[in-house]
């Protein structure tokens, strides 16, 4: 086999530079832990932004895909397959809403979410076509297709990319006056992360969420939550508008939902809002296929058997307890909810990961100054002991 560093020149060698990945070589992987092609061994403690939280290679999603192989992977949309209507069930069941639309990536489930909710604007509100506007917080993240760049404000996502999409509005998060300041009778949707994950780990205020979905309802406009991220069990409730009993109109799912084993993506809403789309009107050749959808059904049988919400809160009240023990002065909070969990500094982060991935913890910096921890929710107690003490050695000051 190659080395790491063969490895990471032949790769910077003939791909675009869009990433700029940690000088680790993941060659093999098993729940919380990978190895590197030197045989080192790490503990994930990013999780591929939340797509694992089920672990690498969880068996038995690794054993519905092995199954599905042997069986039919595509179909296309074109035809029926036996197990998609089993997806949506199963998908409703989790969200408890009555309609699935499926997609691949979380980008595509959020253009997904920006078109339902410019369609339901124009056809059950009333707002003339082409004036629909769609109000988004400031720091998001949403993905990266044109559409979503557009109401980013985040120049390394945004710069020279234009012209931008029309038709958005930007807020400060966590402001509920805001929002409700910001809508006009052309208003159709409120699109935003109950967690902001890529922003840094930014929980809102408390009430937030409870007030946005009164102004949503009182103004007749959508409450999107874009719950890619947060979604299935990270933040220790299944999804984290329930941390305030709040049910957002559209669910925005992705990352998690296909195991860690297929990019599996979906809207999920009532038919009042889904209801809108007409055969033709959208559409995506791999969104639903039978591989990804074997994966997402055994995924959401899993998170329910195992009571994946209870094992990432009391998980991550530990994992946040120790993280909270390790002293150094340039720490400015420790905060999150459940396995999703951010470590401010002062000044920029890049040495304190770089220490840690050295000490065979992976983790990233996001936006400079903080790190995120979210390890697999099936990390056991020892698991987060050993990679406690690693991260104490490589920040503890
Ligand atoms: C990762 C992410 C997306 C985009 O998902 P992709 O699969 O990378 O397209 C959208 N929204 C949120 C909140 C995310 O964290």
């Amino acid at each position: 086999m190659l080395t790491t560093q063969q490895i990471i020149d032949k790769t910077n060698k003939y791909g675009a530079h869009n990433y700029h990945p940690k000088d680790v070589v993941i060659v093999k992987a098993e729940g919380a832990e990978v190895y590197d092609p030197e045989g080192r061994k790490y503990y994930d403690m990013l999780s591929a932004y939340s797509a694992h939280n089920f672990g690498h290679r969880h068996p038995e999603i690794v054993a519905a895909a092995k199954d599905q192989l042997d069986k039919v992977t595509l179909t296309s949309r074109a035809f029926h397959n036996a197990i998609l209507g089993d997806f949506y069930e199963a998908l409703c069941h989790t969200t408890g809403k009555n309609m699935v639309l499926p997609m691949n990536t979380g980008a595509e489930a959020v253009e997904t979410a920006l078109k339902t909710a410019r369609r339901w604007g124009a056809e059950v509100k009333g707002v003339e076509n082409g004036k629909q506007e769609i109000i988004v917080c400031e720091n998001n993240f949403h993905g990266r297709t044109i559409t979503i760049i557009s109401f980013s404000n985040d120049p390394l996502a945004k710069d020279n990319y234009g012209p931008y999409t029309p038709g958005f509005k930007m807020i400060p998060y966590g402001d509920a006056a805001a929002l409700e300041a910001a809508i006009t009778e052309n208003t159709v949707a409120f699109l935003a992360e109950p967690i902001q994950g890529e922003a840094g780990i930014i929980v809102p205020p408390a009430g937030y969420l409870q007030k946005v979905r009164e102004i949503c309802t009182k103004h007749n406009i959508l409450f999107m939550a874009d719950e890619v991220q947060t979604g299935f069990a990270r933040t220790g409730d299944m999804f984290a508008v329930q941390h305030e009993s709040v049910e957002p109109d559209v669910f925005i799912l992705g990352k998690a939902l296909g195991g860690g084993v297929m990019p599996l993506s979906a809207v999920a809403a009532n038919d009042d809002i889904l209801g809108v789309y007409t055969p033709g009107s959208h559409g995506s050749t791999f969104g639903g296929n039978p591989l990804a959808c074997a994966c997402g059904i055994k995924a959401l049988e899993i998170l329910e058997r195992d009571n994946y919400p209870q094992q990432a809160r009391e998980k991550g009240e530990y994992f946040m307890a120790g993280l909270r023990k390790i002293k150094n002065p340039e720490i400015l909070e420790v905060r999150g909810r459940g396995l999703l969990i951010g470590m401010e500094f002062t000044g920029p982060a890049f040495d304190y990961v770089k220490a840690c991935i050295h000490e065979g913890v992976l983790c990233k910096e996001t936006h400079d100054h903080t790190i995120r921890f979210a390890p697999p929710i099936p990390v056991t107690y020892d698991q987060m002991d050993d990679a406690l003490e690693r991260i104490n050695k490589a920040i503890g000051r």
